[in-house]
């Protein structure tokens, strides 16, 4: 066995970048330790417009759950905040047979995809990384290739290997749980999120809805004593409807890997920290990314340069398209850790009773008054 280019995880960014770098006429191979692609599930499927704009595909209708046209924020206090904001319009999507689906496109253009097979090891010789070294049906298995795109996940093995990452501090990822239930009563077309210290501390609880009376209902903390299915459980203590599946998972919210790259290697997805620190969403960086992680893959091999110098020209290019909104998005994390439960009371207050396009200074002075605290941060953002 002799690849061109090996990609390590087979779930979206696996998928994407192995189905770009196959659109060459290179040997590509995918591998999944996993028995099936796309689960377990550890996603609630919510994705934006742009994703499939980006992959220059018509969204798969049977797998459209539900199309968004806006949100419902929930304040502790329990004041709501309605928008139909366009950035919010977009899909619920059955993650599972998604992922499933963009593999099967990588395999139709030529990638061959290795199951239940775990990447042990990277062969490096002289700082160049040259393949994976692989447990195969109890077997350890070398696979020489050309690049490598390490495209397994938050707790990238890849990255740690290639000398690219030592592990996330544990206030930088989201610990989350999530129930999809049936019989729940929500509304079909806006995705609803409840904020408060006591309800998910450090994070949110969202409920995505995945058609009538059917949702994706889970959290993500980084604080207290209690893990997420405990508040969880909370949560949803309180509403009528059966749970048919649980999800469990983390999420990087500390923004990309300072370095995406080196000789014969490139990350993407979850495994560089391509995940938007305030949503907490993957899916949309995850298909700019690693459709440019396939590609220039593909480009390094055909022009026989696997150099650190050439494949740097993947993180520009990334950089250039999402660099900004992330760093954007961090400073916006770090505002929001610092609202207590009260300011963000008086943020959906504000909310409600302001009109952005109209804000009076008499409104303002009011908020200043009000809410100082509130105020100075707001006005880093506005
Ligand atoms: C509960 C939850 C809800 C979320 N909801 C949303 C949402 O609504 N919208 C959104 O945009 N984002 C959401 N996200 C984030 C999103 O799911 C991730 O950003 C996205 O799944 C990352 O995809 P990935 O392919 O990079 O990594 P992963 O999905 O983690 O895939 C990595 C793959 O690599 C495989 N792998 C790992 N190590 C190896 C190895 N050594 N050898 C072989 N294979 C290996 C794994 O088995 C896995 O299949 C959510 C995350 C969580 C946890």
């Amino acid at each position: 066995m002799k690849y061109d280019v090996v990609v390590v995880g087979g779930r979206i960014s696996g998928s994407i970048a192995s189905l770009y770098a196959s659109k060459q006429d290179i040997n590509v191979l995918m591998i999944e330790k996993n028995q099936e692609i796309g689960t377990p599930v550890q996603c609630a499927g919510g994705v934006s417009q742009s994703f499939f704009k980006t992959l220059e595909m018509k969204p798969p209708q049977k797998l459209i759950c539900s199309e968004i046209e806006g949100a419902v924020l929930h304040a502790p206090n329990g004041e709501k905040f309605i928008t139909k904001n366009s950035m919010l319009q977009g899909y619920i999507m059955e993650r599972k047979m998604l992922d499933k689906t963009l593999a099967i496109k990588s395999a139709e253009a030529g990638t061959e995809i290795m199951l239940k097979t775990q990447v042990k090891d990277l062969i490096i010789e002289k700082g160049q990384v040259k393949g994976v070294i692989v447990r195969h049906q109890g077997n350890l298995i070398e696979i020489p290739s050309k690049i490598v795109i390490g495209a397994d996940g938050v707790e990238s093995q890849i990255a740690r290997m290639a000398g690219l990452h030592d592990g996330y501090n544990p206030h930088d990822l989201v610990s989350c749980a999530q129930y999809e239930m049936v019989g729940v009563d929500i509304h079909p077309e806006l995705l609803e999120f409840h904020f408060g210290y006591n309800q998910a501390p450090g994070g949110y609880v969202w409920i995505f809805p995945k058609g009538e009376n059917r949702a994706n209902i889970g959290l993500g903390i980084r604080y207290g004593d209690n893990p997420a299915i405990y508040h969880l459980n909370k949560f949803v203590s309180s509403l009528k409807g059966k749970i048919v599946e649980l999800n469990v998972g983390a999420v990087p919210i500390s923004g990309p890997l300072k370095k995406t790259y080196s000789s014969g290697i490139l990350l993407t997805g979850d495994a560089a920290g391509h995940v938007d620190p305030v949503t907490g969403g993957g899916m949309h960086l995850s298909a700019i990314c690693s459709s440019l992680a396939g590609k220039i893959a593909a480009d390094a091999v055909i022009c026989e340069n696997l150099s650190s110098s050439y494949l740097s020209r993947y993180e520009k290019e990334w950089k250039k398209r999402i660099g900004k909104n992330l760093q954007q998005s961090l400073k916006y994390r770090t505002i929001f850790d610092k609202l207590d439960d009260e300011e963000l009371n008086g943020l959906i207050k504000f909310l409600n009773t302001n009109d952005f396009k109209s804000l009076s200074s008499l409104s303002i002075l009011k908020l200043a008054r009000e809410y100082p605290k509130l105020f100075r941060i707001l006005k880093n953002i506005l």
